[in-house]
Formats: C-alpha cells, structure tokens, sequence
C-alpha cells in the first residue's frame, strides 16, 4: 500500500482540519482515484490541496517532491539538482526545477531585522575584485554581494570565533548592482533594526548611516579586515565555498535564490534535522513560481 502522501500534504495545509473555503464544513470527502482533490461534504466544492502553492499542476509525483524536501533539509549543507536528479530517478531539468521552487520557498520574512552589532561587508561571488572598481558596475560574470551578520555573546561556557569574544548571530544577504552609498543604505535600512550598531570598513558608501550608530574601520590591508570583521568574512568564505562544493558554480542570474537558501540555511543552523519539516511548510505557505518566471531569473528577490 502507498503511504498517503495527499493525507500528508493536507496536514499542511489545513494545519486545523479541512475547511471548506465556500461554507466553512469542516467535513471532505477523499477520492483515492484524484489523491489531491479533497471534496467539502456539505457544498461539494473541490479543494485541490496543491492549488496556491509550489506543488500546484506538478508532473511530478507528490512523495518526490517529499523527498527532496526532505534530502534538501535534512543535509546540512544542502544538495544540487544533480544529485536530487540521480537519487530521485527524475529527467535533469525536473530535478533543477523542484530544486529552484523549493529554494524559492525559502525567504526570510522582512519584518524580521538584525539588531544590536552588525558587521556589513561586500564581496564579488564569481569573479575577482579588482582593485577601486568597488562602487562602479561590473564586469562578466560577477556578481557583487552585500551581507550583514548579527555579532553576538556566545551562550554561557562556549568560545567565540577567531579568540574573540563574539560570534555570529543572525545574517542577510542580498545581490546588488553596485557599492554605493544609496544602494548599502537601502539594504542596511530594509535589514537592520534603528540605533543599531553598523560595523564597516572605511569605504564611502557606508556613509550617511545617520539614523545607525557607524563604527567605520579604516583597515590598511586586507589581512587585517579578518580581525576587525571576522562574522562576515567567514560568512563569505563559506558561502563560496557552498556555491561550489554543493552547486558546483552558480550563474549570476540564479545566484539570488541560491543565497536565499544560504541565508536561511545560516540563520537556522542551530537547529539540526529540523530544516526538512520546515522546507516543506514554507513550500506549502508560499505561492506559486513558473517555469518562466524561474529559467528569466525574475522574482529571484525580494518577497515574492
Ligand atoms: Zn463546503
């Protein structure tokens, strides 16, 4: 016998029980030949407990679906659409589809902010920065990326990183066309919590950050840039790392989903074997993506 997958997917999504969205019965019916059809008892009305989310009108089977989800979350640092091709039995492309939805549903909600200590930096992903080429587009290939890390106390009796007495709390991360002062400070406004204390290096566009406390530190050498922002220089080094020892290279267009699941995958990494219920439930809770709209790169930003 098959295990009841649509009973499954209902859960998510009639977290109480069914509900019936015309008249309000809390009574269905289930048909085992449409699995994904639940029928309201009273009115009739046909619920199809994919519609509205990024399961909606999929080929592909619902277990897979599971499964990825699971094998996404359950792996700490996640896994490729590869490997979700070979381990799942689906064509490539289905593979990097579900991959990409998945991700999409994984995106921090805005009304949360960093607070307190914010160490922000910017880093070039793909490509080398090359030297006062920092606030100007720029060229093949790279993408210019901004993150900002929470700098926290370590709980009682644990170490800080590097022989210091913080570690990293919670980070955002977000691509961005260029280093100015107007783009930086759109994103440290959108992410950061007023009065909060914003450590940056010395480079003008981490100026006019009025309404912030600014610690701007003048560093003469990129050595010493690990010692004055160590949270966000290991954030970078192991988000390029993830890019290619997960995903093997990403290209610029789809790179802002990828960091959405970086980002999410770094603000919960507490929480071990716990990401895969979770993936789902933000699969089920979020709407729909095309396959358009994903392969044009659009709706790789913001909230939806
Ligand atoms: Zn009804």
């Amino acid at each position: 016998m098959k295990p009841p997958v649509s009973k499954l997917s209902s859960i998510f999504r009639w977290p109480e029980g069914f509900i019936c969205d015309r008249c309000g019965h809390r009574k269905s019916y289930h048909l085992d030949a449409r699995p994904r059809i639940f029928e309201c008892a009273a009115c009739g009305r046909q619920h199809s407990v994919t519609a509205g989310t990024i399961f909606h009108k999929t080929r592909t089977p619902l277990r897979k679906w599971f499964c990825a989800a699971y094998l996404i979350g359950h792996d700490k640092r996640g896994v490729s659409a590869l490997f979700l091709s070979k381990e799942l039995n689906l064509r490539y492309e289905s593979a990097w589809l579900l991959a990409h939805k998945l991700r999409h549903a994984l995106t921090e909600r805005d009304e949360f902010r960093l607070a307190d200590f914010i160490e922000v930096d910017e880093t070039f992903v793909g490509g080398r920065r090359q030297k006062g080429n920092r606030g100007r587009a720029h060229g093949d290939g790279k993408s210019l990326v901004v993150a900002a890390v929470e700098k926290v106390l370590p709980p009682k009796g644990k170490k800080g990183v590097k022989g210091q007495a913080h570690r990293a709390g919670n980070a955002r991360l977000a691509v961005i066309d260029a280093a100015t002062a107007d783009v930086l400070g759109r994103f440290i406004r959108k992410n950061v919590t007023e009065k909060a204390w914003i450590i940056s290096d010395g480079w003008r566009g981490y100026r006019d950050l009025d309404e912030f406390h600014h610690i701007p530190v003048i560093q003469g050498s990129g050595a010493m840039a690990g010692t004055n922002m160590p949270h966000v220089h290991i954030l970078f080094s192991n988000l390029k790392a993830w890019l290619i020892g997960t995903h093997h290279g990403v290209s610029a267009k789809h790179l802002p989903r990828y960091l959405r699941e970086f980002n999410y995958r770094f603000n919960r990494r507490g929480m071990r074997g716990e990401l895969d219920s979770f993936v789902l439930k933000r699969a089920v809770s979020r709407s729909t993506i095309t396959l358009d709209q994903l392969t044009s790169g659009e709706h790789a930003e913001g909230a939806d």
